[in-house]
């Protein structure tokens, strides 16, 4: 193809177009424009600069004049991507607040976890707080000493009374003592169950069904014996007060309450 031919091909497929298509064509001079305000690309959006553009056949200029016309190409402002700042993962401490891996865009505020922008995160926040669990109380022996029972923060080991931790105590508070491997004597007084006390009881005869219960524990003594002479003698003992509970005497419940060790 060459010469004139071509060009009657050329105006004849621009003419085929601009009929098919949405806007119809102008002439010059004719061009009904009006100003698009430029609107501005963001992290993930693009926008465009200012232009003009003809509501007849759907032209975009440079120019109120129509004189540079102008390509969605020349107007487009591509977007801008995130401007991303990494954080390194933070654990929380009991009284510090921590934060998980993730990455900030100074543009546009957003959080996410990954660099790439594609998995936003609304908190990033671990917050500070104790690990509280219970604690099982572990019995003083003769070779060790024994705690209470309570509740413990498994990360900075402070004690409370209470599984919200609004109640601390004193770990030496907790502490039971360690048996002591010593005789000791102790001389009891038996009330009946109206409060009496009992001249005179039969320790002789209700030896071997007698036991103590200490405030914490029922092993805090070894070696529990009855003397006649209405002594008990252990081999080893927690000082403290005891409670027992005697059954058999006279077919009746005593308590005996150790007033004294020596
Ligand atoms: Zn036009
Ligand atoms: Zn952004
Ligand atoms: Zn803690």
């Amino acid at each position: 193809m060459k010469g004139k031919k071509k060009l009657a091909v050329l105006f004849m497929a621009a003419f085929l177009a601009l009929s098919l298509g949405v806007f119809a064509a102008c002439a010059n001079e004719e061009h009904s424009l009006s100003y698009v305000e430029e609107v501005q690309a963001t992290c993930t959006e693009a926008g465009h600069r200012a232009y003009y553009l003809c509501s007849h056949c759907g032209k975009l200029f440079a120019d109120e004049n129509a004189e540079t016309e102008l390509s969605d190409e020349d107007v487009t402002i591509a977007a801008l991507g995130h401007d991303m700042t990494h954080h390194e993962a933070v654990e929380a401490t009991c009284t510090e607040a921590g934060n998980i891996e993730y990455w900030s865009c100074s543009r546009c505020n957003l959080n996410f976890s990954d660099e790439a922008g594609t998995k936003e995160v609304a908190s990033v926040t671990l917050p500070a707080g104790h690990d509280i669990e219970w604690v099982n109380a572990v019995e003083p022996t003769v070779s060790a000493e024994g705690m209470l029972a309570h509740y413990e923060c498994s990360k900075c080991n402070t004690c409370y009374e209470d599984v919200d931790g609004k109640e601390e105590i004193d770990r030496e508070d907790l502490v039971l003592a360690q048996l002591v491997e010593q005789a000791v004597t102790v001389t009891v007084e038996v009330h009946d169950t109206a409060g009496n006390k009992v001249e005179s009881p039969d320790f002789a005869a209700i030896s071997g069904e007698l036991s103590l219960l200490g405030a914490y524990s029922a092993n805090q003594y070894t070696g529990l014996a009855v003397a006649s002479n209405g002594t008990l003698e252990l081999d080893s003992i927690i000082v403290g007060e005891y409670t027992v509970e005697l059954y058999g005497y006279r077919r009746s419940t005593f308590t005996v309450t150790v007033r004294a060790i020596k």
